[in-house]
């Protein structure tokens, strides 16, 4: 079978993930998540003491980051210099140091490049912001997840109370707006929808009802499934 990819792109808490795990097991491809590579990056920052907003100093960083992705039962590790720190970059600190680490040209590049790489060998379904514009303009299907702010905050609240995190849904909200905004109107390579790819507004509907739009995209797209 030829090689092919899926790119889905989106807001923070648009159900991205959610959905390119269910394509990833019924398609049988790899599930890529490259925002976890850009919280790989901000997690070293954090660690290390570097300011996640500060260009120069993210930049010479990265020259110190050694990246692996393993793929284990399916799920994927993040290898930050041999050590797997999968477990520590879901917290909303890192996940809005990957928003400003994500700012900077050094470690799109990079991290694109890692990106493109992936797909190039294997058929996969790759979640992100910029892989339906820049990472894979060629991929055979290309969706956009959207959903409302509140909804989405309302998701994200869910992840973090299963990890065991207490937050509020106002707090959430904030930090959703702070990251939608950030990025949205960065410079380089911008959260955008490409012209080609299929919205889809997820407000309101279930999981189920999402994986059924996309999948009926995916075989009108490509005659999987
Ligand atoms: O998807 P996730 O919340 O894990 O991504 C964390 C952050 O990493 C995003 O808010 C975004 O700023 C950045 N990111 C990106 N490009 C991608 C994936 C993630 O800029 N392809």
């Amino acid at each position: 079978m030829k090689v092919y990819s899926i790119a889905i792109d989106g807001p923070a808490g648009s159900g991205k993930s959610t959905i390119a795990k269910i394509l990833s097991e019924r398609l049988g491809i790899v599930y890529v998540d490259t925002g976890a590579m850009y919280r790989t990056v901000a997690y070293y920052c954090i660690k290390n003491g570097i300011p996640t907003t500060d260009g120069q100093a993210v930049a010479e960083a990265l020259k110190s980051i050694k990246l692996d992705i393993e793929m284990k039962d399916g799920v994927q590790h993040m290898l930050l210099n041999g050590e797997d720190v999968t477990a520590f970059i879901r917290t909303a600190e890192v996940g809005q140091g990957a928003s400003d680490v994500g700012t900077f040209v050094p470690v799109r590049d990079r991290l694109v490049e890692i990106q493109q790489e992936m797909a190039a060998k294997i058929s996969v379904v790759m979640d992100g912001r910029d892989i339906g514009t820049v990472v894979l303009p060629k991929a055979e299907v290309k969706i956009y997840l959207n959903a409302h702010v509140e909804e989405r905050a309302k998701r994200r609240l869910k992840e973090f109370e299963l990890a065991g995190k207490s937050c509020s849904l106002e707090e959430v909200v904030e930090q959703i707006k702070v990251r939608d905004h950030n990025d949205m109107t960065r410079e380089y390579n911008p959260l955008r929808k490409a012209d080609d790819a299929v919205e889809i507004d997820t407000t309101g509907l279930t999981v189920d009802e999402v994986a059924d739009k996309v999948l009926e995209v995916v075989k009108e797209k490509t005659g999987e499934i």
